[in-house]
């Protein structure tokens, strides 16, 4: 999967559910795709999936963004980024509905899905900062969040749905961006050839002709054995830095 976000799980409205239109025949799908695949149920074996119009859920981005903003007064270099990345148009507020064959509509399970781009896979670790923060915004703010947006949309949420776990820990590099932080290395890929590491950072980083060289060497021999302490020192985990790494 190209990308990352989190999913929060709740209950439709009945009225909300009666302006969803009906499955529609196969020809009339086809000569209208946009509306057949947004929508109209539609199934993919023997599971069906509907993706109503969700405008009214927008607001939920623009909620999560201001979080970020009084979080962050004072933004670091790679906070910077993360900011310019989500302002970049990379977000999607989602309503999705999740049938059996065998279920009625009634009994379809219910879904907001806040999720980030990859940017076809140069931006995994971006996505995956972004989503690690939507994680936290929905906690903190769930029961506003409840209040204020979801339910003036016909959605109820009972929680984030807890089998989408979100990558948890990243370090901020001089160089303007995050590096994510794997338990157990997995090969990195230098000019120099294949390298072990526990972090990966964006394709874009890699490509980038402004950052100089190889960054992952350097930061697999300078911050391995620091984030093995299990702690994460993103800026809203750690807004204060931590001992003996200052970003
Ligand atoms: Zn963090």
């Amino acid at each position: 999967m190209s990308g990352n976000g989190i999913a929060i799980v709740g209950e439709l409205a009945p009225d909300r559910l009666e302006s969803i239109p009906a499955a529609k025949p196969w020809f009339a799908r086809l000569l209208r795709r946009t509306e057949a695949s947004r929508g109209a149920w539609r199934n993919i074996g023997t599971t069906w999936f509907i993706e109503p119009p969700s405008n009214d859920l927008a607001p939920l981005f623009d909620d999560y963004r201001r979080f970020l903003d009084d979080r962050f007064p004072q933004p670091w270099p790679a906070t910077r980024q993360l900011l310019e990345y989500l302002d970049s148009g990379v977000a999607d507020v989602r309503l999705r509905g999740e049938r059996g064959a065998d279920q009625t509509v009634d009994e379809a399970r219910w879904r907001i899905d806040l999720v980030f781009s990859g940017c076809a896979g140069v931006g995994e670790v971006s996505a995956a900062v972004a989503a690690h923060w939507a994680g936290h915004w929905y906690k903190r703010r769930r029961d506003a969040i409840a209040d204020r947006l979801t339910q003036a949309a016909g959605f109820t949420p009972h929680g984030l749905d807890e089998g989408l776990p979100v990558a948890g820990r990243f370090l901020p590099l001089e160089g303007g961006y995050y590096a994510l932080y794997h338990d157990e290395p997995q090969p990195g890929f230098t000019a120099a050839g294949e390298i072990e590491t526990h972090f990966e950072i964006d394709e874009a980083v890699l490509e980038d002709p402004l950052v100089d060289g190889d960054p992952l060497p350097a930061i697999e021999a300078h911050h391995a054995a620091r984030m093995a302490d299990g702690r994460c020192r993103c800026q809203l985990c750690a807004p204060d830095g931590l001992p003996g790494y200052a970003p």
